[in-house]
């Protein structure tokens, strides 16, 4: 910590990434995002023509993306906010709908990213166990009456919670902001945007990171009452009101335009998800239900950390969370069938020795 920043933030544990190396080609699965590159509708029309427009503002509502987005997922434009890259919604949720006194309630195993909002804005903020098989009890999240945030799949665990059980919580806590966040819920969940009309305060966040082949663009939206839509659009433009770049604006709309593309990409990522579950059983792990585009699996012969270790040795690169509780798993994210040939290939060679 420099002598110059505030020390509000000296306590501030940043949000840790994972891994991208420059230095050897590995086969990555370790940050979840899709092994298909982008449509190629999204490449041709992300043009020259574009790019010599780059002396230019984009338009800092993003109309034509959000009407596209609106008519997709059947609720009107005054229900979208779009955000450079889902973590800013979530950046801008926990600045506009908490403080010091309303704080917020999410699972103690989920996303890495919600403890660090709590703690940059200083939020008080109770981590929930999950319960012995990993699962969510939304009873836990009922009548609480702080925002609560909830990965639905939950990451890392890709587990699913069902419509019914997030009405409840939604029910049980009308005041309050209750954040549903589908990064994958593409890859076989099933989203609460149909929920939006009937609960002013669900929000609902979707990113182009993961189904949509656009990590590198940094695109995420969120679909949510106008009243919600509204507060966030506050906070935008009283941030940064330009925070997505003219490019990522273009290539949104032509993903949106060529949304067969990706539902293939998805069905083919769930092929591979299946198959790879059933060899990974062949091999003694034990495999979590799956609803995202990553499995998290434990083996008794080898540790989470070891696993991790000795498989990047070999050139793969998974997740490990040295984290109480998830310790003795990793995060593998599903490539491409050739991909995950040498993950399993890689796999049963270092268990072969144990
Ligand atoms: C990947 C991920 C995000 C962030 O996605 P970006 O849109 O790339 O910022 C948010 N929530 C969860 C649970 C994720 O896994």
């Amino acid at each position: 910590m420099s002598r110059f920043l505030s020390p509000r933030f000296a306590m501030l544990e940043a949000y840790t990434p994972g891994e991208q190396p420059r230095d050897q080609q590995y086969v990555k699965l370790n940050t979840n995002e899709s092994p298909y590159p982008p449509s190629p509708e999204v490449i041709e029309r992300v043009s020259r023509e574009e790019v010599e427009k780059l002396n230019r503002y984009p338009d800092p509502e993003g109309k034509i993306l959000k009407e596209k987005l609106a008519k997709l997922y059947g609720v009107k434009k005054e229900n979208i906010f779009l955000s450079n890259g889902s973590d800013d919604i979530l950046n801008f949720s926990f600045m506009a709908f908490c403080d010091g006194e309303r704080g917020v309630v999410f699972p103690e195993i989920s996303y890495g990213f919600y403890p660090v909002y709590a703690d940059l804005y200083h939020i008080p903020h109770l981590k929930v166990p999950l319960q012995d098989d990993f699962s969510i009890n939304y009873k836990d999240y009922c009548n609480v009456n702080k925002m609560i945030v909830i990965a639905n799949p939950n990451a890392p665990t890709g587990l699913e919670i069902g419509l019914l059980e997030i009405e409840e919580i939604l029910k049980s806590n009308p005041n309050h902001v209750v954040l549903i966040d589908e990064a994958y819920v593409d890859f076989g969940g099933t989203s609460a945007v149909e929920l939006v009309g009937k609960y002013p305060n669900l929000l609902v966040c979707m990113t182009y990171s993961k189904s949509r082949s656009m990590a590198g663009a940094r695109l995420g939206f969120a679909i949510a009452s106008k009243e919600i839509i509204e507060d966030l659009e506050k906070i935008k433009f009283s941030t940064n009101p330009y925070n997505i770049n003219r490019l990522t604006l273009v290539a949104g709309e032509a993903a949106i335009d060529s949304d067969d593309y990706y539902k293939e990409n998805v069905k083919r990522i769930i092929d591979i998800r299946e198959k790879t579950v059933v060899e990974l059983k062949k091999l003694d792990f034990t495999v979590l239900d799956s609803k995202a585009n990553f499995v998290f699996v434990e083996n008794p012969k080898i540790s989470g950390g070891e696993l991790y270790a000795e498989l990047k040795k070999k050139g793969v690169l998974v997740r490990h969370f040295e984290k109480d509780k998830i310790q003795d798993f990793v995060r593998v994210t599903i490539g491409t069938e050739d991909q995950m040939e040498v993950f399993l290939q890689k796999t049963a060679e270092i268990l072969a020795n144990r």
